[in-house]
């Protein structure tokens, strides 16, 4: 799961745990403090429950990523703006001692509108808070001025800061992302590189995981060298790297293992189905070509694969998947040694 989505939906379910508590104490200083009898109190808390209820579902049942998890998160700061006003009016306007919680709602939309989300919160807070005072009669002056002026300075200050925090933790999260990235990923054709194939294969020998494990090698490959130089190479390998990117999707994973050899770790739950993404892969490397100076070329793939773990444990799979890749080669290149001893023959095309 991507974490930074993650971290926010933490964030999420303390204010929404915050909301609960708010609630409760708001009840209890309005009905018990203040002995309060308004009807439009009830209401709000009504509202409240009823609105709090219904985020707490979208907030616990739906996926992150879904429009109706989006939606709330983001419709809840207005929630929390219109529940603020009608607070601060019900608990005593200007000497509400429930102000401070416009400081949480800035840094609840600074989470989502970073620096200029925060400015625009407090801005708003401050406004519906002196429209609030406006409308009450408060008087701007004297004794009254000063605490209405420091509340507007901690709005902003909030805002400032909170902005500038989250912005700052937003722009270490995507470095730390692409650094995380140069760390798996191969430079040249932008596969994972072999730490993440080792990592991943012992996840999956944990896990138990159905796997068809498939190791690859170009064939002929240095002749490609040899004939267009290592520029022509390098671009053979990342252009075979998009292929596989492309072909797998989200059925697995590709690998540079190193070199010219790479790896290939296709979820086998349904066998049918990694079998024929990998014969796609193999047609796809085989329409693939290129153009030197006029020549155009193609390149083959042999293929030697293993059923984790159905034929064996992951030691012995990659074995097997070498043995058969070792048999591939032998039986003349550009075809697929299957687990169960078949061969998967490529086209003649382009051998070299
Ligand atoms: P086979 O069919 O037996 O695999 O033949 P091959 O020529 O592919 O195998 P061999 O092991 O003889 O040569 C592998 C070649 O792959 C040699 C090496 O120069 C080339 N190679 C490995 N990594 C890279 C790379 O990053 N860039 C380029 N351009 N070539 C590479
Ligand atoms: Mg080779
Ligand atoms: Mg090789």
């Amino acid at each position: 799961m991507n974490v930074s989505k993650e971290n926010d939906h933490t964030i999420e379910k303390i204010l929404s745990l915050f909301r609960w508590v708010f609630l409760i104490i708001a009840g209890g200083y309005y009905y018990i403090i203040m002995q309060g009898t308004s009807i439009s109190f009830f209401f709000l808390l009504l509202f409240g429950v009823v609105y709090m209820t219904a985020a707490e579902m979208a907030l616990h049942r739906s996926p992150l990523n879904s429009k109706r998890y989006q939606y709330m998160t983001k419709v809840s700061v207005g929630f929390d703006y219109v529940a603020f006003l009608w607070l601060i009016v019900l608990t005593g306007g200007g000497e509400s001692p429930l102000f401070p919680i416009a400081y949480l709602i800035i840094l609840h939309v600074a989470v989502y509108w970073k620096f200029s989300g925060g400015m625009i919160a407090a801005l708003f807070l401050g406004g519906g808070y002196t429209g609030i005072l406006l409308f009450s009669d408060y008087s701007f002056t004297g004794e009254n001025l000063i605490p209405y002026l420091f509340n507007w300075m901690f709005l902003i200050f909030i805002g400032v800061l909170g902005g500038i925090i989250v912005t700052r933790e937003r722009t270490m999260r995507s470095k730390n992302s692409q650094l995380e990235d140069i760390a798996r990923k191969d430079f040249l054709t932008d596969l994972f590189n072999h730490r993440s194939f080792q990592e991943d294969l012992r996840y999956c020998a944990d896990q138990e995981k159905p796997i068809l494990l498939v190791l690859a090698d170009l064939d002929y490959f240095k002749s490609v060298n040899d004939q267009f130089g290592h520029l022509v190479g390098d671009q053979v390998l990342r252009k075979i790297g998009d292929v596989l990117k492309k072909q797998i999707g989200t059925k697995g994973r590709a690998y540079r293992y190193g070199g010219e050899e790479l790896a290939i770790l296709l979820d086998s739950t349904n066998i049918e189905e990694a079998r024929t993404c990998l014969i796609n892969i193999q047609v796809a490397i085989r329409n693939t070509t290129f153009t030197v100076e006029g020549e155009r070329f193609g390149v083959t793939m042999s293929f030697g694969t293993a059923l984790f773990p159905l034929e064996d444990s992951m030691m012995s799979s990659m074995r097997l998947a070498d043995e058969r890749l070792y048999l591939a080669k032998k039986q003349g290149r550009n075809q697929i040694f299957w687990y169960d001893q078949n061969v998967e023959k490529g086209s003649r095309l382009s051998q070299r």
